[in-house]
């Protein structure tokens, strides 16, 4: 800037020196020519300090080759508008880290701008002030880089990121994956933080290795995330994010040594391509959006984000929400379907309880639409102990009144409860505050259970057991468990699945179905066929010698006021 100031300058300095965001601009050599009185408080320098002094000074090393590259894009912004139009200018929005005089650095919301005045060019910043002030890091050296890995950490992708997108506005493209691990918690809790540590930076290696020559920049977020940002000058950008991802995920299912460990891991990846005017944070967390689908499908599988998914996404977290408050509006019922004992005269001996929800606008939804959604945010927890205190409460009233001592209810439970540590006390407890006898409760579980975590789940039904309460497997046939696992574990029923039982309507599938009774009964179980709807069905279950049977053809699940207890039609 001259020595003599025009009055327009003079009453700019006015406005710059008042404004509660630092300001500073500097020339086509990177040289300082502006810095208000915002700027000296905040990063300590004062004006006749920096004047002539080149932004590098003020910007943390690592940042430099970022600083340079956002200006580059700037300037051809700013060049590059409809010829005429003055001032001619290009800005973004960033989150910049800046150096002060005493050597901490200071990482704020900012927005940076180039401006082509006739042939002078003036690059320009401005260093937000927010409502708790300029965001000082106490931290500054982990918020830039990790320190683990030493790869760049999210603030840094960011920035990176934002400058790629405006340097891809026209024919350029960007595109962004996200890589999970499954289950890197349970091998760090396990194994211990070195090993988990050392795990990590191994990881880093394969994903460096992942990138091939083409070094895309990786990132790592908290914990066991990370980021690759892929940049192309024209198309392309998608397919080379999706290549290095098929091999990030076959090279981290490769066994890892660790300190005399063998660890098997797998990965979760999404991928997002930047659409028009894409923002930097939304690319990475509709990237992030996929690799959590990802890894609710079970991981080690990647997807590409797209708007439909995201569409589901809210959809879920809409469930979610309204679930929450379903429980306090009282929204939730339990529906009861007859268990039927079919070796003579078919007789009503206990029923299921089946959930339901009362939604104000969607009406009476099905579990299959919310339990999923229940058991993924942890709701299934406080739903379940509603369920098993509603069916206990409605058993006593059946006892006293109903149907008599007879009476029994069989509960489902999901996976996420049996590995919750209050199960078994909230079965107590309930049990106690209602008065029912244990032995007239059934709590049926998955299959999934048995597998997961054989061992817990052992532990988990024995406690169950020794309260006095009987234990059925539910849709058997569906979850691949082995038949052995019937035999490890204290199971008193075995429901065989509705698809076993709709083939022999057509006379098929007997085999499987009695191969499935005779060995239940080996081991003293006995069997419930679920679903059955036609006469013929039931026909073939009596003479395979299945014990029980539930299904439209008897009852659909029904309001508490509806169950007859009697069949209607034997
Ligand atoms: P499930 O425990 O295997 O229950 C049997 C399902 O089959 C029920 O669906 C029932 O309405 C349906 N069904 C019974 N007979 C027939 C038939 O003849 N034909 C046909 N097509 N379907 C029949 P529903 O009530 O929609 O429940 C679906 C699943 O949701 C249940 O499968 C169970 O896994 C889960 N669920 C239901 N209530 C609860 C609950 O309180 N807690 C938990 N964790 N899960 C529950
Ligand atoms: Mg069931
Ligand atoms: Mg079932």
């Amino acid at each position: 800037m001259s020595e003599v100031q025009t009055e327009d300058e003079s009453s700019l300095r006015f406005v710059l020196d008042h404004s509660r965001d630092a300001y500073f601009e500097f020339d086509h050599d990177f040289l300082l020519t502006e810095w208000n009185r915002r700027a000296e408080e905040v990063l300590g320098w004062t004006r006749q300090q920096v004047l002539g002094r080149p932004i590098f000074d003020m910007v943390p090393a690592e940042l430099t080759d970022v600083v340079e590259h956002g200006v580059t894009v700037l300037r051809a912004g700013a060049d590059d508008r409809r010829a005429g139009v003055h001032p001619r200018q290009s800005a973004m929005a960033v989150e910049m880290a800046l150096l002060r005089s005493d050597g901490t650095t200071v990482v704020a919301n900012g927005t940076v701008f180039a401006r082509r005045e006739g042939d002078v060019l003036r690059v320009g910043a401005f260093v937000h002030h927010t409502g708790s002030g300029f965001g000082l890091l106490e931290a500054p050296q982990e918020r830039l880089h990790d320190l683990l890995t030493g790869l760049p950490a999210r603030g840094l992708f960011t920035n990176r990121l934002h400058v790629a997108l405006e340097g891809a506005r026209g024919t350029g493209t960007v595109a962004v994956a996200a890589l999970g691990l499954d289950r890197f918690k349970a091998v760090n809790e396990a194994m211990g933080h070195d090993v988990g540590d050392e795990l990590l930076v191994a990881v880093v290696g394969r994903l460096r290795r992942a990138g091939g020559t083409e070094r895309p920049m990786l990132a790592r977020l908290a914990g066991d995330e990370f980021l690759a940002m892929f940049e192309q000058p024209g198309p392309g950008a998608a397919e080379w994010a999706e290549r290095f991802v098929t091999r990030a995920l076959a090279t981290l299912s490769e066994p890892f040594q660790i300190a005399g460990h063998e660890i098997f891991l797998t990965a979760s990846g999404g991928i997002a391509t930047a659409g028009h005017r894409e923002r930097a944070t939304t690319l990475m967390s509709n990237a992030e959006a996929a690799m959590h689908e990802s890894k609710a499908a079970g991981g080690d599988r990647y997807q590409v984000f797209s708007h439909a998914m995201r569409r589901q996404i809210v959809d879920r977290m809409t469930t979610e929400s309204s679930l929450h408050r379903a429980l306090e509006r009282r929204e939730l019922a339990l529906f009861y379907q007859p268990v039927v004992a079919i070796e003579g005269e078919p007789e009503v001996v206990g029923v299921e309880a089946l959930l339901r929800w009362w939604h104000p606008e969607r009406g009476l939804v099905s579990p299959d639409q919310f339990i999923p959604v229940a058991e993924e945010s942890g709701l299934i927890i406080p739903i379940g102990a509603w369920v098993l205190e509603e069916a206990c409460r409605q058993l006593d009233q059946w006892r006293r009144q109903g149907p008599g001592a007879l009476a029994s209810v069989e509960i489902n439970l999901s996976a996420r409860q049996v590995d919750h540590p209050s199960l078994v006390a909230t079965v107590e407890q309930v049990l106690e505050m209602t008065g029912v006898p244990p032995e007239a409760v059934t709590l049926e579980i998955t299959e999934s259970v048995l597998m997961k975590d054989a061992v817990g789940a052992l532990q988990v039904l024995r406690a169950l057991k020794g309260l006095g309460v009987a234990l059925a497997i539910d849709d058997f046939g569906t979850g691949y468990s082995s038949l052995g696992y019937l035999q490890r574990f204290p199971l008193d029923i075995l429901k065989v699945d509705k698809s076993f039982v709709d083939a022999l309507e057509h006379g098929q599938g007997t085999e499987i179905v009695a191969a499935v009774v005779n060995l239940a009964h080996a081991l003293g179980l006995s069997v419930v066929a679920e679903g059955v709807e036609q006469p013929a069905q039931l026909e073939a279950l009596r003479h395979l010698g299945c014990d029980f049977a539930q299904g439209y053809l008897f009852s659909r699940p029904v309001p508490p006021v509806d169950l007859r207890w009697e069949l209607a039609v034997a």
